[in-house]
């Protein structure tokens, strides 16, 4: 029988077999991974870096280290990613939120204004630009719609999990579950934009992802345009549509957003200096 590794012995060789693999992450990757399979946090890695893992616990870092040896994102692995410090459960049929999209978040919340009001988030996966904003603020009541059956299940799930009362979730393509008339203060998404041909949706985390999450038509511009074509019906006058796109795609979505009558358009960048999200005001035509 093997002996059993102790915490340091087994999260070292987690990390070299991941750098072995090419994973740049590897440190970070090995720690992540041995605290979901031993169920304890980082700081105990360091206080008990001694202590012997039992037969259950070096066989699920086994089964995990394996997983993400192929290439698998570390969020499926363990199930959660935390977005604006809500802890999220992912799922493979969601893409896994990131750090950039908390730009977005973060523009959103200064363009609502201080009056309560109503939010949509289209496209919204495990439901993490909804939920940031309705954990923000309680005095406005969110909506989130995706496509996928599961995203819609799984962002309520994150809802009542986190205790969030002021989002709920619609299954639908974009607009299609909204009810006629209805009109919102503000709406966001992080929709696909990723051309199909792009070479980066063979390397990462991409390759694990939904393409329904990350490919759109019209060099990843189709849906970007969809909704901001459409998002005018929807908007309150003086109401304001974020998207996230592309690092290239600044000056097509601002294109497209003025061409439809959208006021004090402009681009923001992400926490790399890179163009991130565009933004336009409407005010009807
Ligand atoms: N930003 C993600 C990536 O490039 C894609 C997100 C999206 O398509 N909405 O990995």
């Amino acid at each position: 029988m093997n002996s059993l590794p102790n915490i340091e012995q087994a999260q070292l060789r987690a990390f070299e077999r991941f750098k072995a693999a090419g994973i740049s992450s590897a440190g970070i990757d090995a720690q992540v991974l041995l605290c979901h399979a031993i169920e304890q946090s980082r700081t105990y890695l360091f206080t008990w870096s001694d202590k012997l893992l039992t037969e259950a616990q070096s066989e699920a870092y086994e089964l995990a280290i394996s997983r993400r040896e192929k290439g698998e994102p570390v969020a499926y692995i363990v199930g959660t990613r935390e977005f604006w410090s809500l802890p999220l459960k992912v799922s493979p049929h969601t893409l896994i939120p990131r750090p950039d999209t908390e730009r977005l978040v973060e523009l959103a919340l200064e363009k609502m204004g201080d009056q309560p009001g109503t939010g949509l988030d289209l496209g919204t996966g495990t439901g993490a630009i909804a939920l940031a904003l309705a954990s923000e603020r309680k005095d406005f009541q969110m909506l989130g719609v995706d496509l996928q059956p599961q995203a819609q299940a799984l962002a309520t799930e994150n809802a009542q999990a986190l205790n969030i009362t002021n989002a709920s979730f619609l299954q639908g393509s974009w607009f299609d579950p909204i009810a006629d008339g209805d009109k919102f203060d503000i709406i966001v998404s992080n929709p696909p934009y990723i051309d199909e041909q792009d070479p980066h949706l063979a390397q990462g985390d991409v390759r694990f992802e939904p393409d329904s999450a990350l490919i759109a038509k019209e060099n990843g511009l189709a849906d970007l345009r969809y909704i901001a074509e459409h998002g005018r019906t929807y908007l309150n006058e003086g109401a304001w549509l974020l998207m996230e796109h592309g690092y290239d795609q600044g000056q097509a979505t601002r294109d497209i957003l003025l061409g439809l009558g959208f006021q004090q358009v402009t681009t923001e960048q992400d926490y790399a200096g890179i163009d991130r999200v565009t933004l336009g005001q409407y005010k009807g035509l």
